[in-house]
């Protein structure tokens, strides 16, 4: 395992292994998680220690790649690379109570959602601890800022990689680390429902958003494959567990497609199904992607589904587009940065 992906307790005992006292594993937190550090050299460690860490162990690092800038407002695409070269995207935004991130949990997805492009190349491989918090480190570090909210909605299904994010988000919270509150943390799931009930169980009050997209089994079995295992009344009833148990609001993802979803009917649906549940929906207009081209649409259309909603009572919000001139959908400019095209939505070179 790597070292940075490590808990303070798990590093004393990699101390303790060296024959080194226990306060050199609290040392070593310190410079990954306070410091942001990933050079061993520098610190007032032992060289002998130093030494053995380097020949023995593996220290992950994350780079940025590259950066898009939007012109239009302060929200950064930023492409992050590993040690084994693959490469992920994350969202930098700035709202009037600070800094969000978006961040990804693994490269690729194995959840085959029609219209996302980060599944279309299948699941590559999870993302560590460490691989996720260095994307905020890093981020943090270029533009020397304090990420305040820190949002699981990056590439990948961060129920899919369930340990490495509970040990992250863990991490991101110590307040010897980053410090950060789990009601700051959001984790955005297209609904595995068996994992929803484990985070509720951590008791940790953890923001929870469904990817819904559909009201009923019929339609959204055609758009995303993990309705076939978890159907959508499954999921609302592990929704509800988790309300109970943290005493949070869900919020429900819900990208329009214009004449899919966003009829007379599926409002009416949407209302049975969150009856009871204390909730908020956020209507995100589709961004079309090559292999799924259907109908994204107008700002008019978007406002008189919200209003459907409203008249039904459910509280809706339409998600605000910043960056928009660098706005490519989630898993976009990965792809085109690996075909070597990007340069059309790069401003920042
Ligand atoms: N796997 C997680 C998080 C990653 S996707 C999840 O499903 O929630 C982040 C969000 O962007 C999800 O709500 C996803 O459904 C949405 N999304 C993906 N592709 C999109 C597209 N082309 N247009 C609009 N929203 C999209």
């Amino acid at each position: 395992m790597q070292l940075n992906s490590l808990t303070e307790e798990e590093l004393k005992e990699v101390a303790i292994k060296y024959n080194e006292k226990a306060f050199r594993g609290t040392q070593l937190f310190n410079l990954f998680h306070s410091q942001q550090k990933t050079d061993l050299n520098g610190s007032n460690l032992p060289k002998k220690f130093i030494e053995e860490l380097e020949d023995k162990e593996e220290i992950a690092n994350v780079k940025i790649l590259e950066e898009y800038a939007s012109k239009l407002d302060e929200t950064k695409k930023l492409l992050f690379e590993f040690d084994d070269e693959n490469i992920v995207e994350g969202v930098l935004m700035k709202y009037k109570h600070g800094y969000s991130q978006c961040v990804s949990t693994q490269v690729g997805c194995r959840m085959g959602c029609v219209f996302c492009a980060s599944t279309k190349g299948g699941l590559i491989r999870n993302l560590t601890p460490y691989e996720m918090l260095g994307q905020v480190y890093e981020v943090e570090k270029k533009y020397n800022i304090k990420v305040s909210n820190i949002i699981l909605m990056g590439s990948g299904e961060p129920l899919d990689n369930y340990e490495n994010i509970i040990k992250f988000l863990k991490l991101l919270h110590n307040e010897k680390g980053h410090n950060t509150s789990f009601r700051n943390m959001t984790i955005s799931t297209c609904g595995v429902a068996d994992k929803i009930y484990d985070l509720a169980d951590e008791n940790l009050p953890i923001t929870l958003a469904i990817s819904l997209h559909n009201t009923n089994n019929i339609s959204r079995d055609k758009i995303m494959p993990i309705n076939k295992k978890y159907k959508i009344e499954d999921t609302i009833k592990a929704c509800k567990y988790y309300s109970e148990k943290t005493g949070s609001r869900i919020t429900f993802e819900y990208t329009l497609i214009h004449g899919q979803n966003d009829s007379e009917e599926n409002a009416l649906e949407l209302r049975e199904l969150l009856r009871g549940l204390k909730s908020h929906i956020n209507l995100i207009p589709l961004n079309p992607i090559e292999e799924y081209d259907e109908k994204r649409p107008d700002r008019g259309q978007v406002e008189s589904f919200k209003k459907k909603l409203e008249k039904l009572s459910l509280t809706a919000t339409i998600r605000r587009e910043l960056g928009s001139d660098i706005n490519a959908s989630c898993g976009q400019l990965r792809r085109k940065y690996k075909r070597g095209g990007t340069s059309e939505v790069c401003s920042s070179n």
